[in-house]
């Protein structure tokens, strides 16, 4: 098969131009060595590339079709096509990367892989990989966390995984990600952790993304063979970035592509604390590991961040997205909470497909284009389904939809 895992970047040290790298504790910096290079060797391999290419078929349930929503193209006078990830098995784009990083555990001979989860959709993914594969897996997730989102905790435990709480701080995803790297720290050896996006030190923002490039691949074919041609826009959600850097991917180098990203504006972009628009009101800077846009206080310390959709809620981007910005190639805007739920209605009532409201933003900032663009075609990247959604959304807004 056809290797598609070669791009020009990152550079050898990690870098997408100024933005990447690998701020880690010297004890890890040899472990991120090895990881990269046992990386860089078994994505070479005929082997590894068969395996994972038969579970995306197989186990996940690939390729995922594009539709084209005709009903929602009628209404806001451009073609709005779907790249549909919420058919995936476990319902998103995550479990591309998770499959990926635990066949890479797995060939690299660890034990465990071990992640950080904030509402738990990555630590379902994961525990999803690690049960298929044989590995044990270990969850960190805030103790705030495990109490809002027991289903999510309750499927990982039938899986098979550890749900350890972090207890200190606010006890969310911030003390996760803390509480899985003193984890990680005392065994590197035969632990591996699975970073949830595009994000952290190299080589995981280069990992996560070639393992996601697979949606774009996919897309530029079933694209070209349903329309003749290319995309004229492809419009994905951002909260690391890694559904966003899987379409993007394939479509970097078509100039006549103009590719958007949306960060959540939450309840106000003016007012701290209430968004995650990390590129659009961040400045560089370092955390977690890697350098980009982010959004931090005035210590330094990354900020309180807040949207409906809780898998975009981080307070930085994968350092790829803040280099796609710098040099233009990518456009990036973001969506209000009101407007992503109004989009979740109106996908759910005009097309009979209930997204993820993550997705939603996507879907929302599409609406917006095919207005400014009319006659033009929109991609959108439908990152996953909404069934984890249905009972919060209804709870908070269903008056409004007119469900009592
Ligand atoms: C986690 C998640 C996201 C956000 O993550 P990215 O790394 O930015 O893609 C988006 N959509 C869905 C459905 C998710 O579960």
């Amino acid at each position: 098969m056809q290797n598609t895992f070669q791009h020009h970047l990152p550079d050898e040290n990690g870098y997408f131009g100024e933005y990447g790298g690998a701020f880690i504790p010297p004890e890890l910096q040899g472990v991120m060595d090895e990881i990269t290079s046992e990386y860089k060797k078994i994505i070479q391999e005929k082997s590894f590339l068969e395996e994972l290419a038969a579970l995306y078929k197989h186990y996940v349930g690939r390729p995922s079709p594009i539709f084209h929503a005709k009903n929602l193209s009628r209404k806001y006078g451009s073609e709005i096509y779907l790249k549909r990830e919420d058919l995936n098995h476990t319902g998103a784009h995550k479990i591309n990367h998770c499959l990926g990083e635990a066949l890479l555990a797995k060939k690299m001979g660890k034990k465990k892989i071990i992640a950080e989860t904030g509402a738990g959709q990555h630590g379902v993914a994961l525990a999803t990989a690690a049960a298929l594969l044989g590995l044990e897996c270990d969850i960190y997730m805030g103790e705030v966390d495990i109490a809002k989102e027991h289903p999510n905790v309750v499927r990982m435990h039938i899986l098979g995984a550890k749900v350890i709480p972090a207890t200190h701080g606010r006890q969310t995803l911030k003390e996760a990600v803390d509480a899985a790297f003193e984890g990680y720290l005392k065994d590197p050896v035969n632990q591996l952790y699975a970073i949830g996006s595009v994000v952290g030190p190299h080589p995981f923002p280069m990992m996560v993304r070639d393992f996601q490039s697979v949606v774009g691949n996919e897309a530029k074919v079933q694209f070209r063979e349903m329309t003749g041609g290319l995309p004229a826009n492809v419009v994905a959600c951002v909260g690391g970035g890694s559904n966003a850097m899987g379409i993007f991917t394939a479509f970097l180098e078509d100039d006549d592509v103009s590719l958007y990203g949306v960060e959540p504006a939450g309840r106000s972009l003016e007012e701290d604390g209430e968004h995650a628009a990390s590129i659009t009101k961040g400045k560089p800077g370092v955390m977690h590991g890697f350098n980009s846009y982010m959004l931090m206080d005035d210590n330094g310390e990354p900020q309180e961040v807040y949207s409906v959709a809780s898998g975009l809620d981080y307070p930085a981007v994968g350092p790829q997205h803040s280099y796609l910005k710098d040099i233009g190639r990518v456009n990036y805007a973001s969506i209000s909470d009101k407007e992503s739920i109004d989009a979740f209605f109106e996908l759910s009532r005009l097309e009979g497909i209930i997204p993820a409201i993550e997705s939603a933003h996507a879907l929302a900032y599409s609406f917006k284009l095919a207005a400014e663009k009319p006659s033009s075609s929109i991609l959108v990247n439908l990152s996953g389904r909404g069934d984890k959604d249905i009972d919060f959304v209804v709870a908070e807004y269903g008056k409004d939809y007119g469900i009592s």
